[in-house]
């Protein structure tokens, strides 16, 4: 790109920038159907109708979970409440809650004075592991809360499976997960009861409301009761216990029933947002997009991504950058266990505490355009810096789209009397390249898994795999002032970050030719020098190899340490093992290292 054109590129951006508003991470969408049924409950929703869009909105959402009973809230903290109570759980009851969800989950056992013991998660799903389930199960177990986090459900059948086995309640975290199914079902249709929130980032909202569902008639009678102040139905104004008042407005009901309504439709599109992030984002390998697990059908609510753990990166540090440039994120929730509250309860699930630390979640509003998401995603990659390679592509289109440079300069290194030219995947598909590349393989490894005597495809594949598409490797051709292959050079651990590269698979061709290894190793060292600035370049060669080491020294390198190994034949393939030096013994070799400074 000539510097012309880059500067237009980057006034066009600054200009599109200034224009754009801030992409939230999340919103709701409400249309007319919302609008209407609001204006008819604030105008007429009063005095003989006073709870006829509650009592529709109920009967609806029951009919949609496909439970038995529905009754709205003011939150779903509410109905997590108001189960908890209805279930009689008190002081002295464990309830088992996943670690990583939102506080409400983790503090409404306490409400009733019960102790919320945290489980770990599944990395995959980020829900509630049944495996560290029954790890946590005790005789004071009394309830599982399963979360569906971020609208992914959790995997339910064994976490059923269990709490049958130990007669345990099960009250499900329905929160976000409105539409998601595990194995067809609906969550909030697994558990003794569950809990909605309509909260305003949800992906259905009432501005705050929840719901609570069961199938217990007994238990769904006695919900009512403690939701309505405990208030006695029998003697006039006479309480005998302590109740509470978490419920609905008519008004908000309206709202959520046009919301209920129009399900179907949200959840597509917070499918489809998500499916966006997924043709633009999947290649980054820094990052894992959280998909769905076999069996599992997520609303997406919150489309989210976690960085790798070897990608060592500082999420707020990603995010407060992305906030510069207008783009809003969510972090993954602490781990419950974490917080000051309940910080007494020692460190004991490693995927909760390491996905918290690497999990972000994206703008995914209902309001989101492809171009925005577009937006999202070519900020997050100019975040991340260079663009990670797309599969297919390895390390060619790495040393061409990272250092930016002309075609022709990366895949030909001229030297004198010749050049080093790359081997890209085009040479499998030369009928005279790719036995030349297998010959000077057989050449450097003699008794290696060599697929001789097999189908062309399989040594092409084999070739493939071994040499062409590691994502450290670049493999080039030694060319003679003619065009005439006289070997190949390989880099290994081409990093680019990294201020030291090896080289490594050297072979002639033809007449054994020290002269044009000579040139290639030369050349690739000065260019792993100019190119990449590399402080150093390496080999390692084995001991008895003295005429390549001598080659090596020839060209300035020198040899800084050595270490002894031993043969190792495994699976039929030999290896060359580091050991420790027995002085009893002599090593049968060393692997020589041998380094060139650059400069
Ligand atoms: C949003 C959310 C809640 C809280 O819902 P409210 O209606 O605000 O009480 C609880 N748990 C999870 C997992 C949530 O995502």
């Amino acid at each position: 790109m000539n510097a012309n054109t880059k500067r237009k590129e980057t006034v066009e951006t600054i200009a599109a920038d200034l224009k754009r508003n801030v992409v939230l991470t999340a919103g709701p969408s409400i249309s007319t159907v919302e609008i209407d049924l609001v204006a008819e409950a604030v105008t007429e929703g009063w005095n003989t109708r006073h709870s006829e869009f509650l009592h529709q909105l109920q009967k609806e959402f029951a009919a949609y979970i496909g439970t038995r009973f529905a009754m709205a809230t003011s939150s779903c903290t509410g109905a997590l409440h108001l189960s908890l109570s209805g279930l009689g759980l008190k002081a002295g009851d464990e309830v088992i809650v996943p670690d990583v969800t939102w506080v409400a989950s983790g503090f409404s056992p306490t409400y009733v004075g019960a102790t919320p013991v945290f489980a770990d998660i599944n990395e995959k799903s980020l829900c509630l592991s049944a495996e560290s389930v029954a790890k946590n199960i005790t005789p004071r177990t009394k309830a599982i809360i399963p979360v569906h986090l971020y609208g992914h459900p959790t995997e339910m059948t064994e976490i059923m499976e269990l709490a049958k086995k130990h007669k345990i309640h099960v009250i499900e975290d329905a929160a976000p997960s409105i539409g998601a199914t595990w194995k067809g079902k609906r969550t909030g249709s697994f558990g003794t009861t569950s809990a909605f929130s309509f909260q305003g980032a949800k992906l259905m909202v009432s501005g705050e409301g929840g719901m609570l569902c069961t199938d217990d008639e007994e238990l769904f009678k006695k919900v009512q009761y403690l939701n309505d102040y405990a208030v006695d139905k029998n003697r006039s104004f006479w309480i005998s216990e302590i109740g509470f008042k978490y419920r609905m407005s008519n008004i908000q009901a309206a709202l959520a029933l046009g919301q209920l309504r129009r399900i179907e439709e949200l959840v597509e599109r917070k499918r489809l947002i998500f499916s966006w992030y997924q043709e633009r984002l999947s290649h980054r390998s820094e990052l894992t997009l959280c998909t769905e697990v076999p069996g599992a059908r997520s609303n997406y609510w919150m489309g989210s991504f976690l960085f790798r753990e070897d990608a060592r990166i500082d999420t707020e540090k990603f995010r407060a950058d992305l906030r510069e440039k207008k783009v809003d994120t969510r972090p993954f929730f602490h781990p419950m266990s974490n917080l000051p509250m309940f910080k007494a309860i020692p460190e004991k699930n490693p995927v909760a505490y390491s996905v918290a630390k690497r999990g972000i979640n994206l703008p995914s509003g209902h309001n989101l355009t492809e171009d925005d998401v577009d937006y999202v995603c070519a900020m997050i990659e100019t975040t991340l810096g260079k663009p990670s390679p797309r599969k297919k592509t390895g390390p060619i289109a790495k040393l061409l789209l990272e250092k930016n440079k002309a075609v022709e300069q990366a895949l030909s290194i001229p030297f004198k009397g010749g050049s080093l030219k790359l081997v890209t995947y085009a040479s499998l598909d030369n009928a005279s390249e790719w036995k030349e590349l297998l010959q000077a393989r057989e050449k450097l490894t003699p008794g290696l898994k060599v697929v001789k005597n097999q189908a062309e495809e399989e040594t092409k594949t084999w070739l493939f795999q071994e040499i062409l598409n590691p994502k450290d490797r670049a493999l080039f051709w030694i060319l003679d002032g003619s065009q005439k292959v006289r070997g190949i050079v390989g880099i290994s651990k081409l990093s680019l970050d990294s201020e030291r590269m090896e080289i490594d698979n050297i072979a002639s061709l033809g007449s054994n030719n020290v002269s044009a290894l000579a040139d290639g190793i030369r050349a690739l060292a000065d260019w792993q020098r100019d190119f990449f600035g590399v402080k150093a370049s390496f080999a390692r060669i084995f001991s008895s190899e003295t005429e390549t080491i001598r080659l090596f020294e020839s060209l300035g390198f020198q040899e800084t340490i050595r270490f002894p190994v031993k043969k190792a034949v495994q699976n039929g393939s030999t290896q060359w093992r580091e050991v420790v030096k027995d002085p009893y013994h002599e090593c049968e070799r060393y692997l020589v290292t041998l380094k060139r400074k650059s400069g």
